[in-house]
């Protein structure tokens, strides 16, 4: 590990695909900020793994869907650290249903944490990211597999799609910039939950790699994004999936 001075915000860090950016991140000298909304034991776990392997990092309980708590947490990030170069707006909610059965409270919610959260984050971000930042957003690789079922969680992520193409013209000049990664099915508590074996094993199958994702398998893919070989690279939704769609 060779320590940097850059600092990064990791959204939905304690659990799942972002604990792994976060672990990434940090193992490539980044200090880390890891952002959760209810799970303070395993932020603080993984913030002290991180350390013990050298690293440095901070958690911080901010809910992304309420704008005061993501300005409270740059605040946070900057009185600790300096600055902030780096936000993965990572943190998401995926509650599946046939539209004729989607209900109001589960629209309302999806649309607060994927598509409001991830704006407040990117909306912080264009007013306070260093100059040369990086900004990943979080996408689905669902927006081009249009399964039933999909259609509110679908939509919250093509409209991150929408914002991110926009924010990278809109910060190209700050040399920042702003990226989706859109993965296919990876193993987390968000994907396996409500699935039984028959329908983990359909979707498997579905994968011309003949697996499912694994968290690292993303988290390389955001390490790209924000490290020294990834400058070049703007304005672009890469579905990382095994080649699924
Ligand atoms: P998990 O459910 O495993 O983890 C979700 C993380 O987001 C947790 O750390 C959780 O924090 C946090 N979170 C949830 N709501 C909020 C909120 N309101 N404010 C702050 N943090 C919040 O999800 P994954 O790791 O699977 O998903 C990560 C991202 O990848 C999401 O955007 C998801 O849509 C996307 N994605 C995932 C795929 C998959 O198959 N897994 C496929 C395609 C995209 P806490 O623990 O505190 O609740």
């Amino acid at each position: 590990m060779t320590p940097t001075n850059r600092v990064a915000i990791v959204t939905g860090a304690s659990r799942g695909i972002g604990a792994a950016i976060a672990r990434r991140l940090a193992h490539d000298g980044l200090t880390v900020i890891v952002n959760y909304a209810g799970s303070a034991d395993a932020a603080a776990r993984l913030v002290d793994e991180i350390e013990r392997s050298g690293g440095r990092a901070i958690s911080c309980q901010a809910d992304v869907g309420d704008p005061q708590a993501v300005r409270r947490m740059f605040d946070a990030a900057e009185a600790a650290y300096g600055g902030v170069d780096v936000l993965v707006n990572n943190a998401g909610i995926m509650n599946l249903a046939p539209l004729a059965q989607a209900d109001d409270a589960s629209f309302d919610q999806t649309i607060a944490v994927n598509l409001k959260g991830t704006f407040n984050g990117l909306r912080e971000a264009a007013k306070r990211l260093r100059d040369g930042g990086r900004i990943v957003n979080f996408s689905s690789s669902v927006v081009g597999l249009y399964q039933p079922g999909y259609g509110v969680y679908a939509a919250s992520k093509a409209a991150v799609e929408a914002l991110t193409h926009i924010l990278a013209k809109e910060l190209g000049p700050r040399g920042i910039t702003v990226n989706a990664v859109a993965p296919g099915p990876v193993a987390t508590e968000l994907f396996l939950s409500g699935k039984d074996q028959a329908t983990l094993d359909r979707i498997t199958q579905m994968n011309p790699l003949g697996r499912l994702g694994e968290v690292d398998d993303i988290a390389g893919v955001v390490a790209l994004l924000v490290g020294p070989d990834g400058g070049w690279i703007n304005g672009q939704i890469l579905r990382a999936n095994g080649g699924v769609v």
